[in-house]
Formats: C-alpha cells, sequence, structure tokens
C-alpha cells in the first residue's frame, strides 16, 4: 500500500515537474489527429504537454506540413528560397557541375519530398495500424536521466537551451522521439507562422526574425531518419568566413555556408556549390520558411548572397536554438553517402527532373524490403513491384493489390499507397 502510493506519487510529480501547463488534460478524442497524421505518435504529448500545449503541436504540425509543401512542385531551383540555402542550377562549379553534385541535388529533392509526405502518410503495417516504432513520438516530458530542457528563463528573461530536440530510438526503443521543450511554448518570440504572416509585413532581410512554432518543428523532423531520408541528416559543424567553427544554425549562416565555394562570400570561387548542405537541417528549414515568406510578402530578393558592410551587420541569432543532436564536422562528412536512391528515377544526367517514389520509414528498411509486399492503410497487401512506379511513372503492371483474400483493382481506394499513377483507363 505504501508502496503503491509512494509510485503514484512519484509519477504525478514527475509529471507535474516537466509538463509546461500545470492544468489537467481534459479527456478528448484524439483518434481523428491520429489517423489524419499517422507517421506521428501523439499519446504522449496528450498526457504530457497539456491541453493548451498538445492543441499547439496539433495545429503547428498542420501547418508546418501547409509550410513545407507550399509551391515547391515547380522547378525548384528557380526559387529565391533555393538560391538562398542551397543556390540556383547552372553555372560553373553549379549543381550540374558534376556527378556527385547532380546526385546531391537530387538528395535534397527527395529530402524536400519525405519531409512533406511522412506525417500524413506514416508507414502502415499489417492489419492497419501503426506501430509506435515506426512513428516519431511528440514529447514535453523529458526521458529519465535526461536534462537538457530549461525549465524557465534566466532572471534576465532568456532563455538557455533548446526549444525541443530528436532523440534517436537507441536510446529508448521506443522509435524516434522529439522532446518539446518549456522554451517551445513559452518564448515569447516563438507564434504561429499564421500569426506572423497575418501580422505586418517585413521585407526579406528581416528574415531571421521569423521564429515559429512551425520552424522549430521542421527543423526537428530533418533530423527524423524514419522520415525516409537518404542519410542521417545533422547539424554541420563548419567555419564560415568571419565565424569561427559552429553549427550551422539560423538563417544567416546557413545562407553564408552554402555560398561559402563561391566568390561573393569570401576568396577566389573554388566548388561553386556547397553540396554538404544537404547534410544540414537548418538549411533545410529555413528554407521552407524563406520560400513561405517570399511568397506571401511579395519579397523581392533572388536569395544571392550580398556583403553587408559589417557596421550594419548584426547578430542575427544571439540565442541559437541548440537542439542537441548530433553533429558532424562539415570537413567528416561521407560523401560516399551522396547517391541516387533506389526510388528516384533519373534518366540520363538529366539530375533536374529527376522523380521520386515515396519513401515509407526508415530507408534503409525500405531497401532491404524493396522485394516484400507490403500493407496499405486500410489493410490491403501490396506486392512487392508496388513500392517503385515505372516508364513514364505510371504504376508498374506487375504491381497488384489484395483485399481480404481477394485481387483488387488497384483504382479501389482501399489500394492507395502503390508508387507510380494509375495508368490512364483505356478510352471507351
Ligand atoms: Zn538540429
Amino acid at each position: 500500500m505504501i508502496l503503491s502510493r509512494f509510485l503514484v506519487y512519484t509519477f504525478l510529480s514527475a509529471l507535474a515537474a516537466a509538463t509546461p501547463f500545470t492544468k489537467e488534460p481534459r479527456s478528448r478524442d484524439i483518434q481523428p489527429i491520429r489517423e489524419a497524421y499517422p507517421g506521428i505518435f501523439w499519446d504522449d504529448a496528450l498526457l504530457q504537454c497539456g491541453d493548451e500545449g498538445f492543441d499547439i503541436l496539433v495545429e503547428a504540425t498542420r501547418m508546418a506540413l501547409e509550410v513545407v509543401t507550399f509551391r515547391i512542385d515547380g522547378p525548384i531551383w528557380e526559387l529565391p528560397a533555393w538560391n538562398r540555402y542551397f543556390i540556383g542550377l547552372g553555372g560553373k562549379g553549379g549543381w550540374e557541375s558534376s556527378e556527385l553534385k547532380g546526385r546531391t541535388f537530387v538528395d535534397i529533392r527527395h529530402n524536400i519530398k519525405q519531409v512533406g509526405m511522412f506525417p500524413r502518410n506514416g508507414k502502415p503495417s499489417r492489419g492497419g495500424p501503426f506501430k509506435r516504432t515506426k512513428q516519431v513520438t511528440y514529447r514535453c516530458k523529458e526521458p529519465e536521466l535526461t536534462n537538457r530542457c530549461a525549465q524557465d528563463p534566466s532572471s534576465g528573461g532568456y532563455w538557455r537551451g533548446p526549444t525541443a530536440y530528436t532523440q534517436n530510438p537507441s536510446l529508448t526503443g521506443d522509435g524516434w522521439e522529439i522532446v518539446f521543450c518549456p522554451r517551445f511554448f513559452r518564448e515569447d518570440r516563438i507564434r504561429y507562422i499564421n500569426r506572423i504572416t497575418d501580422g505586418p509585413r517585413l521585407p526579406h532581410t528581416e528574415i531571421s526574425r521569423l521564429i515559429s512554432y512551425e520552424y522549430a518543428i521542421i527543423h526537428e523532423w530533418m533530423h527524423v531518419d524514419i522520415f525516409g531520408y537518404l542519410f542521417h541528416i545533422e547539424d554541420v559543424v563548419a567555419a564560415v568566413p568571419f565565424h569561427a567553427a559552429q553549427r550551422i544554425y539560423g538563417d544567416s549562416l546557413c545562407h553564408k555556408f552554402a555560398w561559402i565555394n563561391l566568390d561573393t562570400i569570401g576568396g577566389p570561387d573554388t566548388g561553386g556549390v556547397n553540396f554538404k548542405t544537404a547534410m544540414n537541417a537548418d538549411n533545410y528549414a529555413w528554407f521552407f520558411i524563406y520560400n513561405w515568406f517570399h511568397h506571401k510578402w511579395n519579397w523581392d530578393s533572388n536569395g544571392a548572397f550580398t556583403r553587408r558592410k559589417r557596421l550594419v551587420e548584426r547578430d542575427e541569432e544571439p540565442e541559437p536554438y541548440n537542439d542537441l543532436s548530433d553533429t558532424v564536422m562539415d570537413t567528416d562528412i561521407d560523401i560516399n553517402k551522396f547517391i541516387i536512391p533506389v526510388n528516384c528515377h533519373v534518366s540520363g544526367n538529366d539530375y533536374r527532373n529527376a522523380r521520386c517514389d515515396y519513401v515509407a520509414g526508415d530507408y534503409d528498411d525500405f531497401v532491404k524490403e524493396l522485394h516484400e509486399p507490403f500493407y496499405t492503410r486500410k489493410g490491403c497487401v501490396l506486392s512487392a513491384e508496388c513500392h517503385l512506379s515505372f516508364g513514364n511513372y505510371a504504376v508498374d503492371p506487375k504491381c497488384t493489390c489484395t483485399c481480404d483474400d481477394e485481387i483488387t483493382p488497384l483504382r479501389d481506394p482501399r489500394c492507395e499507397g502503390f508508387a507510380g499513377s494509375l495508368p490512364t483507363p483505356p478510352r471507351t
């Protein structure tokens, strides 16, 4: 009796200490949220984040998906945001100047597509339900013996430590986890991106002030391998001109990191585009955020680097959003990781028009399971041929769908999840 009371007490006090909001969660039906975003495991957040915190995570997840899929279907290399954080195609040293860079270009596009698809599609398992180990868990309580989040700002009102951080499944066995710290919910300048967009229009030079929940979520999503990225996307540590070696965080450093090999930023033009941006989470996050505001606010910049006078240049990110994820020194990046993913189709050297099929879950698992049947959300079985699309990106003619032990036409909504589009129906 005493023991159990002690346990209950320990459990409750641990919960209270780690919860950013003290109110008890109201009972609510989160099934629609589970179904809308099956790539995410929501149940821990419901218990740990409080009502208000949970609502913020749901709404910011919905909007983060809007942001990462916003106007990127066309020639992505022509976007000013691409030019700012990855550099446009063409010219000496551009993405088309070597096979390695061409491959890396395809990798970045694949990663950009995956982040926009995984939360809504996830990886269905046998019988329909989604397994927690194949989802990313959101949580607000830090795992036991972990103490990375600040619980309050300092006496001067400044927050230290991360807004959120991502944990590799090897630490918990429960799959990938994103821990949202009190700072994420309570720091004043972190707002919904819609509130910022609806507020006073700011010029593109103010990009680094536009900090949103969605930005923080997108940054963490880029670290989660189960989203299907070809390689683990890290926080790259590098030296850029006028800065000591440090994590490449924030708009300004990401922009400089992308342009580091071009003579506009310092030294002679050596290597053109910096293909190591493919490995840096914050380059992706800022790419999406810049692209959003560029369109919403009709910014006129083309994203190119222009040297600013030192007198004008101010410290743009006084408090880095250090999320304590894995880092890699740019000099240690293994360029052999940059290959054409098996799900991407490139004809000749036309990297620009590569097209990539959806990878449900971890890329290495996808490659291993290519020759095995897999499941749709509605519990039907797709044959192994359904993993990859065929010529002209139509579905492979050998792809079959079986629901309740019966071969079912692919156009049946229960069969959704095969790669490629349905062949055009014969004219009657
Ligand atoms: Zn990070």
